[in-house]
């Protein structure tokens, strides 16, 4: 017999219905026939003191399948708008349903957001649903990315509809249940904007300045030091994402979180052999967000947070204008500065910075590139061997830059177990590669066999550690077809 006498409600909180109600719209459940948990994540229920009796109860199974909503009978639709590949559309959750907000006991609230839960009043010519294959790939890749140390948003519980889904071809349908410290997005402030009504902009300010900076509101003008911290969690974030080769395909402004979380795993991929302009999506097709792109896209993005902004930044517009000019003109030292430090850490580097340092690194990413080295390999094998991949063991520019390398690492005030120590701590084993993930789902989809699914999880939970079971996950195909991302959702 199952446990669903014994679950308690989920005592979700709803602090977003506080907004105006132009921000958001009350959606119902839409019933799935036969929900049936294929993933449920213990270790963030733990975390977070999520009941992990959730996914073993017949209620706690409807409310992750979105047939029920826990506490109250309607969940909410979030509206928001966003520039998708440059061009400026209202939109909103078309297939997403808020439950609440999550508190932990130390206070931090979280939403709790079911994704492929059925149509809502945003959802256009949508179905509202998704795919199983790429829900299983948000878990994944979250979850690596939360492995990596990198702000995003995390995945509770994967679950299957018992419907099919009409794609390309017919698929499982499945939900996907979120947990984020919100979904507020650039795009949102941009909704806000184009409406036109400074009273629901500065209320939206307001709240999210109470969801995730709170300390501004101490400020002398609190929505300028709001924009700058954004601006600042966006430079430190995209950093982190170059740092690991992470491409995350599409940065539309409605993809951006307000919170600096990576947001809305679609297309997204892990750089395999280095290329500046690699793309993995297949819509991508102009390179607009290649690798190399989404430090200038997010830029961009932010440009349009600050348009949206302008009306709360000062009273004159003229001068509002300046400030927001001001504040993203920050972006770039930011950024710079946040990737600099990642990249002295990956190769070493841990005393005081040197001019030479930036072309150090610069000339090695040339060479990467011109070899077509693997991104990840290349940095562990330089951390583990202190050695460049054997194909340009022969290359004589590359063994001089080993050497001179070697010479600067070695000015350092550390013995060489520190450094290596560092830098294995920075530069992964293992990534959610392409392949592997392809094979887990092959496996979960095609045969219903999960064991492959746990293994992986377990091993990105810790990717910087070598252990037998993420051993399988290190190996590299040689296949030399470019590997795509269909958006597939
Ligand atoms: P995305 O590309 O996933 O960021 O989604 C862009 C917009 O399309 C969002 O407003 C989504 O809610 C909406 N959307 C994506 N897929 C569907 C779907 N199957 N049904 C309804 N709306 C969808
Ligand atoms: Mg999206």
């Amino acid at each position: 017999m199952k446990e669903s006498q014994k679950i308690k409600e989920w005592p979700l909180e709803d602090s977003y219905r506080t907004l105006p109600a132009t921000f958001y719209s009350l959606q119902q459940t839409n019933p799935v026939p036969k929900p049936e948990v294929v993933i449920f994540n213990h270790k963030l229920a733990k975390e977070r003191s999520i009941d992990e009796t959730i996914p073993s109860t017949d209620m706690g199974l409807d409310w992750l399948a979105g047939n029920r909503i826990p506490h109250r009978s309607e969940g909410i639709a979030q509206a928001y708008a966003g520039h998708q590949f440059g061009q400026f559309t209202m939109l909103g959750d078309g297939r997403a349903l808020l439950l609440g907000e999550h508190v932990t006991p130390k206070g931090e609230r979280y939403d709790v957001q079911l994704k492929g839960s059925g149509r809502t009043t945003f959802s256009r010519g949508g179905d509202g649903r998704a795919a199983l294959g790429p829900m299983l790939r948000e878990y994944l890749v979250s979850e690596g990315m939360n492995g990596l140390g990198i702000p995003t948003t995390r995945s509770l519980a994967v679950v299957k509809t018992g419907q099919v889904v009409q794609r390309e071809t017919r698929l499982p349908g499945a939900v996907l249940t979120r947990i984020a410290k919100s979904h507020i997005r650039v795009g949102t402030f941009q909704y806000a904007a184009a409406r036109g009504d400074v009273s629901d902009l500065k209320a939206l300010a307001d709240y999210t300045i109470y969801r995730h900076e709170h300390a501004v509101s101490e400020e002398k003008n609190p929505y300028l030091a709001f924009l700058c911290q954004v601006i600042d969690k966006q430079a430190h974030l995209i950093a982190n994402w170059q740092l690991v080769g992470f491409v995350h395909g599409v940065m539309n402004t409605d993809n951006m979180a307000i919170s600096g979380e990576t947001i809305d795993y679609g297309p997204c991929a892990f750089l395999d052999q280095y290329d500046p302009m690699r793309t993995f999506s297949s819509i991508d097709r102009q390179g607009r967000y290649a690798y190399g792109n989404q430090p200038y896209m997010a830029n961009w993005n932010l440009a349009r947070l600050a348009e949206a902004l302008i009306p709360l930044l000062a009273n004159n517009k003229e001068t509002a204008v300046q400030l927001a000019q001001q504040a993203i003109e920050t972006f770039t030292p930011l950024y710079t500065s946040y990737w600099l430090k990642g990249m002295r850490k990956k190769v070493g580097l841990i005393d005081n910075e040197q001019k030479e340092d930036r072309s150090l690194i610069d000339r090695l990413l040339k060479m990467m590139a011109e070899h077509k080295l693997d991104y990840t390999l290349t940095f562990r094998q330089l951390s583990t061997e202190g050695t460049l991949p054997a194909s340009v063991e022969n290359e004589e520019h590359c063994q001089a830059w080993k050497k001179e390398w070697e010479n600067r690492v070695d000015q350092q005030s550390r013995s060489r177990s520190d450094i290596q120590n560092q830098m294995l701590s920075v530069n992964p084993f293992i990534i959610p590669r392409n392949e592997h993930v392809e094979q887990v789902l092959e496996a979960v989809e095609n045969n219903n066999d999960n064991t492959l699914l746990r293994a992986f999880v377990k091993a990105i939970q810790d990717p910087y550690k070598e252990t037998e079971t993420s051993k399988r996950f290190a190996q590299v195909s040689k296949s030399k077809t470019p590997y795509i991302t269909y958006c597939g959702t």
